[in-house]
């Protein structure tokens, strides 16, 4: 597993559509910067894009009428799988540590020592993880041992995951 904050800051930056939500949750799983939210649709949207340096994800025909959009990806799904899919084929996806930011607020995470994680989870999690990471926003803890396992096997099951990313 590499160092959490190793690559931290890098990855790509993305504004996602509001009616794209698992999109924006599984792009932060890949370790990606989203800006996603209730209010960011329309020209709200496209002005985050441009004001943050951030390539659009959109499915709102409106905004391709407009000459002078930003860098985007339109997106033709409506399943989040397809449109995962549809995003790396525009832009190289997988190959970073998986897990790096909060799936909620998109803040990268921080190392909690195990110990004070104790309290705070189920008897049966503290026994079988060894990492325990929270989000210094939102205050969520993430377990990565017992979280990456369904996420792999997601992401392999898409084909965004390179099997040097799985060690
Ligand atoms: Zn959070």
């Amino acid at each position: 597993m590499r160092e959490p904050e190793a690559d931290a800051g890098d990855g790509r930056r993305f504004a996602v559509d509001r009616m794209m939500g698992r999109l924006a949750r599984w792009l932060r799983v890949l370790g990606h910067d989203v800006a996603y939210g209730p209010h960011l649709v329309g020209r709200t949207l496209v002005a985050c894009a441009r004001r943050e340096d951030r390539l659009l994800l959109t499915r709102d025909t409106h905004l391709l009428r407009d000459p002078h959009l930003p860098p985007h990806v339109f997106i033709t799904s409506d399943d989040f799988r397809a449109q995962l899919r549809e995003v790396a084929a525009a832009v190289p996806l997988g190959g970073r540590a998986l897990l790096r930011r909060c799936l909620e607020c998109n803040r990268l995470l921080e190392e909690v020592p195990r110990e004070r994680a104790r309290d705070r989870v189920p008897p049966f999690v503290w026994a079988t993880n060894e990492r325990f990471l929270t989000c210094p926003s939102c205050g969520r803890l993430y377990w990565p041992a017992t979280h990456y396992a369904h996420m792999r096997q997601e992401l392999t099951t898409l084909g965004l995951l390179p099997e040097s990313a799985t060690s």
